[in-house]
């Protein structure tokens, strides 16, 4: 039996895979979470009778017509959040897309609970914070991201893992010249070859600055340094991480692009159950893997940067390039400009050493606002 799962980012990519998981496994939902209080939110309430329903954010309005429909299983604001996320005993699903679902984290594992784990800010921003956080308290962090859940298993069978290697799609502009990359358009940037996914991490998947993320989040949740920590361009994305071994033996793990199947492994291990997804035929299936261009997709280069230099220098990175990313897609910002406002938010930033929750997200607001200068300064 799993515990009962509260699912946060609800009404987004990973959130709707989830509950589509939780119903496959008969798993109870006690909550879900999502940032509107909108119509889609108020259709989950329903398909889920039992789950208490947070929105964060809307206008009196929309939170009136939320509670009109679900009565007090309906809550709002930031505070119900963290009372959700910290409920015990819970598997917390956190799919909030980007640093706003760090509080929630760590309400998680400050209440023990096991957090799934899809938002990646959490450990790119809140690093050490985090981990110790869920040391102190007995939480417990499962990996959701393809990469990383790749990589949890494959850290699991009790050899020791000498190197990390991140297999990256490559994403739409794979092989471009920098030169090339100048005048794309968003829609360009938002069509991905193999995964479908969320906005923002499209385009971070079109940069490799998502590719870049998962570097430090492998850093963080593995704890093996960066100088053994390797990024692959694998364009068919069914390898989804290797692990190399002492005597040099590779280890893969293959599977379909289905993040469903990452997404159920976190709510069930170190069980492994049937999965209602289809299944991935090897025969006739090419397998190519190409070196990584850090020169042209340059957010991946400042990405080892600043996991280097650590302390403040990764949660910089992330909050810059999410002002960059979110610039881009407005048209107030060229492709390139992303990697240039994240390179010169790190060089301008007064570098910290963030102990708390609190400090780390101080971090991120100062970082924001340098960036959304940086933008407006370019434009
Ligand atoms: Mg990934």
């Amino acid at each position: 039996m799993t515990r009962p799962l509260v699912v946060l980012g609800a009404t987004g990519s990973i959130g709707r895979q989830t509950l589509a998981v939780a119903e496959h496994l008969g798993a109870e939902v006690s909550a879900i979470a999502a940032r509107n209080p909108s119509d889609d939110l108020v259709v989950l309430g329903r398909r889920f009778p039992q789950a208490r329903v947070v929105a964060t954010g809307g206008s009196a309005e929309e939170r009136e017509s939320v509670r009109s429909a679900l009565g007090s299983r309906a809550l709002f604001g930031s505070d119900a959040l963290l009372e959700v996320a910290g409920s015990e005993g819970s598997t917390v699903v956190n799919g909030i897309v980007g640093a706003a679902g760090l509080r929630a984290s760590a309400a998680a594992l400050g209440a023990g609970n096991r957090l799934a784990l899809a938002n990646k800010e959490t450990l790119v921003v809140g690093g050490r914070v985090i981990t110790d956080l869920a040391e102190r308290h007995g939480g417990e962090i499962i990996p959701v991201d393809s990469e990383h859940s790749a990589l949890f298993q494959l850290c699991s069978g009790g050899e020791s893992v000498e190197r990390l290697i991140l297999t990256a799609s490559g994403g739409p502009f794979r092989g471009r010249s920098r030169e090339s990359l100048a005048d794309v358009t968003p829609s360009q940037a938002l069509a991905h070859p193999t995964w479908q996914m969320g906005a923002r991490i499209t385009v971070d998947s079109a940069t490799l600055a998502n590719k870049g993320l998962e570097v430090i989040e492998a850093h963080v949740l593995f704890g093996i340094p960066y100088e053994n920590i390797d990024v692959v361009v694998h364009p068919q994305s069914a390898v989804h991480s290797l692990v190399e071994l002492a005597d040099g033996s590779l280890i893969g793990h293959i599977g379909a692009t289905d993040m469903r199947i990452p997404i159920q492994y976190a709510i069930t291990h170190p069980e492994r159950l049937p999965a209602a997804v289809e299944r991935f035929g090897l025969a006739g299936t090419s397998l190519s893997f190409e070196k990584a261009d850090p020169e042209t997709f340059s957010a991946l280069r400042l990405a080892y940067e600043a996991g280097r230099r650590a302390g403040s220098a990764p949660a910089v990175f992330n909050a810059a390039d999410e002002i960059a990313v979110e610039a881009f897609l407005a048209g107030r910002l060229g492709f390139l400009g992303i990697a240039e406002i994240i390179e010169r938010t790190l060089e301008l930033h007064d570098w910290t050493d963030p102990q708390s929750v609190d400090e780390v997200l101080a971090v991120d607001r100062s970082a924001r606002s340098l960036a959304a200068s940086l933008v407006a300064g370019v434009c």
